[in-house]
């Protein structure tokens, strides 16, 4: 496996592996801090492309200036080993300087209603700084396709639109959210939950199993479904809310009632940690 740390290495990379070996290219963007969840992207990755590069980089331009990009984790040596055990063909792991010339972002992709929806909301500028890293990872990389993950609704859902809007030749693959045993979706910042704030963090997917099974018994009414899931946070008291939503999964705009493919989606600070979650009603 090759580690690649300028957009004009990835670059080179992905027309030389074009020209000389006629690949599909497949590009899975990370953040690190590698998990079970990210080693699926990259396998679906392996299985549907011939050539794959894993970037890794913590974008700068998708946190707000009081989250956590200081403290978010990074574990470099570990990360490069799953990706090599994983197959993947190149890790690219740019500087910030190497993806902002400036140092920061001064030229953005956005994708305004879209971008200001759920997280967008409580994030104002987070999708926009994905969208803008994304878009550069699309231009240097050139890939046939690239892998997400469903954890990220919102940003798989920006994503497409930024895609269709821009007429780039990448197909989005979304992969299915990867849990722990006890139905925890995995994130990176789940290092950051002391063990009890774990237990109470199991509330996401309880209130999310708690309105399929209420689906699966006929209710279709989002009030009562989402009244539902914020009954299990009430009673968690050092959880706090951030949303909890019945949406369009294309345009993450309210619906009333559940139709084929509506999104539930719930984010959640459990005392300083934010996580989010979500299931796709069929
Ligand atoms: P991140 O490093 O958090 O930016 O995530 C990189 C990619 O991995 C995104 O497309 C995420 O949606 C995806 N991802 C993160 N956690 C999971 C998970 N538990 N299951 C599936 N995909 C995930």
């Amino acid at each position: 496996m090759q580690i690649l740390r300028t957009v004009g290495e990835l670059r080179c990379w992905s027309r030389a592996s074009r020209s000389r070996h006629g690949s599909t290219i497949g590009l899975v963007p990370t953040m690190g801090a590698l998990h079970a969840g990210h080693a699926s992207l990259i396998r679906a990755a392996r299985a549907a492309c011939s050539r794959v590069a894993v970037s890794l980089f913590v974008n700068p331009a998708q946190f707000g200036p009081n989250e956590d990009f200081s403290r978010y984790p990074r574990s470099f040596e570990a990360d490069c080993a799953l990706v090599e055990q994983l197959g993947a063909d190149v890790l690219f792991a740019p500087s910030v300087e190497g993806i902002y010339p400036n140092g920061q972002a001064s030229t953005f992709v956005e994708v305004p209603g879209l971008g200001d929806r759920l997280d967008g909301t409580s994030r104002p500028g987070h999708f926009r700084g994905v969208a803008t890293v994304v878009a550069k990872l699309f231009i240097a990389a050139e890939p046939d396709r690239a892998f997400f993950g469903q954890k990220d609704a919102a940003q798989v859902a920006v994503l497409r639109r930024m895609v269709a809007d821009l007429r780039l030749a990448v197909e989005i693959v979304v992969c299915p959210i990867v849990r722990d045993r006890d139905g925890l979706a995995i994130s990176s910042r789940n290092v950051f939950l002391s063990p009890s704030q774990r237990a109470q963090a199991l509330s996401l997917s309880r209130a999310l199993r708690r309105v399929e099974s209420m689906v699966a018994g006929g209710e279709r009414r989002a009030s009562i479904l989402i009244a539902a899931a914020q009954e299990i946070f009430a009673v968690e008291p050092n959880i706090r809310i951030d949303y909890v939503a019945l949406v369009d999964l294309s345009t993450l705009l309210p619906v009333e009632t559940v139709v084929p493919g509506a999104l539930f989606a719930v984010a959640a600070y459990v005392g300083e940690t934010r996580l989010i979650d979500n299931v796709i009603l069929r």
